[in-house]
């Protein structure tokens, strides 16, 4: 059975076509600058990838030419082969528990969320009506970022605010990325052949946030209302002082839309290193001498091990850490400096087995008293086995 995987953003659309239940990738690919100058989409299959450019004035443009381009490599031949598509969706807040089939209330919900997440859930919308316009049969389900989250308990999502800040504006934690924290700690629990596992999930990307994980379900995780809370990130603060915000915008007469802007795309990496967001230029940087990027990756590195260090007590105790997304799955430095942190709770590094980039590997000696993994986060696959599970029952 063939299910599409899709992740739409406000001038982007990520595909992956699987083929269910085997899980076996058939075609992938991107289109950019949705609705900007110089629309162009690649397409990866049989390894090989190609770049065209198009005109994409939005993203039914982008949804056609994708069915085009399946028909035209013979990955299907009729549009009704497609039995489902399922949707990324960034915020489902406290509504939705876990993915669900996509009705008119269903879309209204996600759209009526756009306040808490502006930039994505407005985006998931536009790609939702996009594919049901043009794949009117699929099966849509929306399949949220958030719903991993939703088992933390009230003493650990709300915050010390007015209590009325969350019954009547929703402030509180709902987290992110969980659609990738639960695909690791699923994998970690699977390796480690043990149900009632306690582990801590590091998901370090350009956004990162760390989640703790009993028996398979979210305890806690280091985003919060929004997805800048927690971890120093490429662009975004995580956590800071509350008090720094108007006490900035009165010293510099900044709105509320200056300071957001600041804190989201400013800060991190970027403010502190004044290089770059890409971890790979502050480890440059930091070869060429340069001491705000060290400085910048010593912050990161040290927030990491702050919330490790957290939810190894909340968990009392840890059978595994695991690293994933673009850092860690890809820095070897910052795995080391991370762990090497931890030696006080007996967790011992293997160098050789952490030369490794993109690859699942255990990265501690035997003897290390917590193993930690490299796992490579999945989240399309997730998002197709749960678009599967809804049409096979
Ligand atoms: P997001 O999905 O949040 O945009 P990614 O998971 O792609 O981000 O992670 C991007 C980060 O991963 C960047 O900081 C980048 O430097 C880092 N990264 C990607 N590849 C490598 C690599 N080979 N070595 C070190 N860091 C890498």
């Amino acid at each position: 059975m063939k299910i599409l995987s899709v992740n739409a953003g406000s001038s982007s659309l990520k595909f992956q076509m699987y083929e269910m239940p085997e899980e076996k990738v058939l075609i992938s690919g991107v289109f950019e600058r949705i609705g900007i100058n110089g629309s162009c989409y690649t397409i990866k299959l049989n390894g090989e990838k190609v770049s065209k450019d198009a005109i994409l004035n939005s993203h039914k443009d982008a949804v056609k030419i994708l069915v085009e381009e399946l028909i035209a490599n013979n990955i299907i031949a009729d549009l009704n082969e497609i039995k489902g598509i399922g949707h990324r969706i960034v915020q489902g807040a406290d509504k939705f528990e876990s993915s669900v089939v996509i009705n008119d209330e269903v879309l209204k919900t996600i759209s009526d969320l756009s306040s808490l997440a502006p930039l994505h859930n407005p985006a998931a919308v536009i790609g939702i009506e996009a594919f049901k316009e043009m794949i009117p049969n699929a099966v849509a389900v929306a399949v949220f970022d958030t719903s991993f989250h939703q088992t933390m308990e009230e003493e650990t999502y709300l915050y010390a605010l007015p209590y009325e800040w969350y019954t009547d504006y929703q402030v509180r934690k709902y987290g992110a990325h969980g659609t990738s924290h639960k695909y690791v700690a699923n994998r970690l629990s699977d390796i480690l052949n043990k149900k009632d596992s306690k582990v801590i999930v590091c998901h370090l990307g350009n956004g990162g946030s760390i989640t703790a994980v009993k028996n398979g379900k979210c305890v806690d995780t280091s985003m919060g209302f929004t997805p800048n809370a927690g971890l120093v990130m490429g662009t975004r603060c995580g956590d800071i002082d509350a008090s720094i915000i108007p006490y900035m915008m009165q010293k510099t007469n900044m709105t509320p839309q200056d300071i957001d802007n600041v804190i989201n795309k400013k800060s991190g990496l970027l403010g502190i290193s004044g290089v770059s967001s890409d971890s790979r230029d502050v480890e440059n940087g930091i070869k060429e001498g340069n001491k705000r990027c060290l400085l910048a990756e010593k912050i990161f590195v040290r927030r990491v091990v702050d919330y490790i260090a957290k939810y190894y007590v909340l968990l009392n105790g840890v059978d595994a850490i695991a690293f994933t997304a673009g850092i860690g799955e890809n820095s070897i430095t910052i795995r080391k400096q991370i762990i090497e942190k931890l030696s006080i709770l007996g967790v011992e590094l293997d160098e050789e087995r952490n030369n490794v980039r993109g690859k699942e590997q255990l990265i501690t000696a035997d003897n290390s008293k917590i193993a930690c993994y490299v796992i490579p986060t999945d989240e399309e696959v997730m998002i197709a086995r749960d678009t599967y599970s809804f049409i096979e029952g």
